[in-house]
Formats: C-alpha cells, structure tokens, sequence
C-alpha cells in the first residue's frame, strides 16, 4: 500500500522553520515542498509528514503553541485524459503504458523515463509536454515566480572543464563585488517587489565564512527577503553557520550523476563529497537545489534518466536544468552546445517525476534561444532568474559564451508568450516602467 502524505502549511517563513526544526527534533522525518496552489499561498514553502507521523505532529506543534495555516492531504495526482483514442492510435504501445502510468500517478521507472527522454516521435512529445505542463498547472499553479540574481564575484579556485570562469581561465577580468554594491542591488530587487535574492559566486576564498554571514544578515536586516546561495563546496559546519545567518536556500548542483562523467567534468571535485554536501545541506533544512547540464561530453541518455531518478528520490526542491555552452578558454570551448530539446524533454519529464519542485527556465536556455524559455515555461518549469548583476560585472561573469541576459523585460516577455501569470508580489511601478521603456 502506497504511504499517504501530508503539507503542514506554516503562516509565515518563521513559522515554516520553526514547524520543520520542532518535528526533526522530535525524530518526526519531514520534507520542505513547494505548498499546493489550494493553500492560498504563493510561493511557500510546506512541511511534508507522513500519515503516520501526523498525529504526532499535530500534537507536538501544539505542545509548542504553534497554530499552522492548514494542513493538506498530499494527494497522489490523477490526470485524466492524457490519452484519448486518436493519440492511442499513433503512439507505441510501450508509451500507451507509460501514459497510463502518469495518468495514475503511479512512480515511472528508469527505462520508461529513458523511452520519454529518447523517442523521436512528434505525437509522443507533444503528449510528454502537454503532461508535464498539466501538472505543473496542478501541482505549483499558473504564476511564474520571479527571483534576482547577483553574481557578486568570478573568482574561483576550481577547474571545471566546462565552466568559463574556472581558476586556470586567464582570459577573465576577474572582479569581486562589494558588501555595499551588492546591498544596492538588493535595493533596487526590493523596490521591484521581489522576493528572493540568489547571491552566486564562484569558489572565491576572499568570501570567507564571516564576510558571507555579515552579507546575508545586511540583506535579511534590511529587506527580509528570502536568500538563496550558490557558493559551491564548503564544510558542513559552514553551512550550517550560513544557514543560521539567515539563508534559506542553496543552490548546488550534481551536474551529472554519472560518477565517471562527475570526476572526468570537475578535476578538482569528488562525486561521493558533492552528494555529501547535498545531503547535509538538505539535513540542515535548506530548500535544496540541484540540477544538471544537458549535453556533457560523453554523456548519454542512461545519464539523464538517472539525473532525474536521483532529483526524485534525494527530495530535491530546486531543479536547474541548462544546456551545455562551450566556454572559450576552457577545455571543452570547441564541444557543440547541449541539444535544445533534449534539454525541454529532460525539463518535461523532470516535472513529471518530481512534481512538486521548482523548475527554473534557465539563462543557459534563453541564451540559445529566446523562445526556448518560453517553451520551458510550457512543458513544466515555473521560474525564472533575472540577472541583476550591475553592467560594468555582467560580462565578466561568463561561466560560458554569449549569456543571455535575462532582465525584467525578457522574463515578462516569456511569461506573456508562455500565457502564464505574474506573482502579485511584484510591484505594479516596477512592470509598468519596465513595460514602458
Ligand atoms: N560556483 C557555484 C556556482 C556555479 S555557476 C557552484 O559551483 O555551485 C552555476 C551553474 O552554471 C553551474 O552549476 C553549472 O551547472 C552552470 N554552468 C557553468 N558552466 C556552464 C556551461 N559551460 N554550460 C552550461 N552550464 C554551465
């Protein structure tokens, strides 16, 4: 018998986390998702308990004096008509029985995300988009959610093979922005309304532990948004102390689950500590991204389908998936762009097997092609990154050629094509200026 589930919904940020910490002290196993468009919440965060837990729960947070929002049955999604019988006519059997599975809500296997991920066929890829953006319309609902992100600095001490700003890179001007440049960023994000700020950088040692903690409680006094890093590697212990500063968020990706493609892509990296650094990164309670690059050297369709079982079952909250892009500099600089629609199919079925996530429409994405952000938007992915890094930096941070910058502009452009709804957070001032010039 399949377990059934449900979402605490938490008034407010602090009551989420206070929800989550309260029921993992009591050895209550709990996950953080994206909350359901029925709890009247856009952008929240749900702690997720099984059935068996949830008397417990109810009962602990009482104990504690905390009242939830609600609380949801976390229902198994049943879609009907996936299949009609002109589809059935022209599609194989295999995907008849694959269909059906998604219409049950029933978990796919390795070789049924495999066949999604290969099949040539033109019905069968409308069906597997038309899917996947049915239950990204279920699931997480219609509105794009939209974050900022500011690469504060390009220094980095590591070697990735594909990335442009890796360490032995000498063809990048390197900058590293300062506290007060980057808090004038997360002003000028404030007043447009947004939400989340994603602070990214390269492995920069300059940004020790400290500096980063004083930069996040800068941000959080000031503005109260949400924050998500995307640092790299650290120590667990480090996490933690960013974590307790304030972060909400982090985003550090597998790349590919394929251990030899891992090791082969990062010189510098070890496949068993990534997934380390995943782990405790999700043990400390961070909503947890991940997600991989469509298009490695050497990397086959096996790959992706294990990339999207490991999303699955390591309860990854985030999912970025991007296209390769050569990097000029870097050793892969003449290895051909990642495929455009593998890299749709592979954010088509990463919705239908994960759910309940979130899935950017990625820069790397836009950079190949503009409308290939929107289609993203319509076979599964729910958001989109602005890049607020100030211009005189922009083009420095170049982890591959050619970056698409994606502003204000791009991204209502996208949601408009994709005929999908802007978040009510954003302020009217800031869409019609934009809208306007
Ligand atoms: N230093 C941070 C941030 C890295 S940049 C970290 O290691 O997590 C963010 C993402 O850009 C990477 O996770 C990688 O997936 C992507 N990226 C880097 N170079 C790329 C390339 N050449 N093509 C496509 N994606 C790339």
């Amino acid at each position: 018998m399949d377990i059934k589930y449900f979402l605490i919904i938490a008034k407010n940020t602090a009551q989420m986390l206070l929800v989550d910490k309260t029921l993992k002290i009591n050895n209550i196993k709990t996950d953080l998702v994206p909350a359901p468009p029925e709890s009247g919440t856009v952008c929240a965060i749900a702690v997720k308990v099984s059935e068996a837990d949830l008397g417990r729960a109810k009962q602990l947070l009482s104990k504690e004096g905390i009242e939830p929002g609600g609380i949801f049955e976390d229902r198994k999604l049943k879609l009907q008509g996936l299949l009609d019988s002109k589809l059935q006519k022209t599609v194989t059997e295999e995907f008849i029985s694959i269909l059906k599975k998604i219409e049950d809500g029933e978990d796919l296997i390795k070789s049924d995300i495999a066949y999604l991920l290969s099949t040539e066929k033109d019905k069968e890829i409308e069906a597997i988009f038309l899917a996947a953006d049915r239950i990204r319309h279920e699931i997480v609902g219609d509105v794009v959610e939209i974050r900022g992100a500011i690469e504060f600095s390009n220094y980095c001490i590591k070697n990735c093979n594909y990335c442009g700003i890796n360490a032995s890179n000498l063809g990048v001007h390197r900058y590293r922005m300062s506290e007060q440049e980057i808090i004038e960023v997360v002003d000028s994000l404030q007043i447009m309304g947004i939400k989340t700020v994603i602070l990214q950088s390269g492995e920069d040692p300059f940004w020790t532990i400290e500096k980063l903690i004083a930069l996040i409680k800068a941000v959080k006094d000031r503005t109260g948004m949400r924050i998500t890093l995307s640092v790299g590697e650290r120590s667990k212990e480090e996490y933690e102390k960013l974590r307790n500063a304030g972060a909400n968020n982090f985003l550090l990706k597998i790349e590919s689950t394929n251990r030899e493609l891992f090791n082969e892509i990062h010189p510098d990296d070890d496949y068993e500590h990534r997934l380390q650094c995943s782990n405790w990164l999700k043990e400390l309670g961070y909503i947890n991204g991940s997600g991989n690059i469509i298009g490695l050297p050497g990397q086959t369709i096996e790959d992706i389908a294990e990339d999207i079982l490991y999303f699955k079952n390591m309860g990854i909250n985030m999912i970025g998936i991007g296209p390769f892009i050569p990097a000029k500099g870097t050793k892969y600089e003449n290895h051909p762009h990642g495929d455009i629609k593998l890299t749709l199919r592979t954010v088509a079925v990463t919705r239908i097997v994960c759910k309940k996530v979130y899935i950017p429409s990625t820069t790397a994405l836009a950079s190949l092609d503009k409308d290939a952000q929107v289609m993203a938007l319509q076979s599964g992915a729910n958001t989109i990154m602005l890049i607020n890094t100030p211009e005189k930096y922009r083009t420095s941070y170049k982890i591959y050629d050619n970056k698409f910058m994606v502003d204000m502009d791009a991204a209502l452009y996208a949601v408009e094509k994709a005929d999908r709804k802007l978040p009510t957070y954003l302020r009217q001032g800031a869409v019609d200026s934009t809208l306007d010039k």
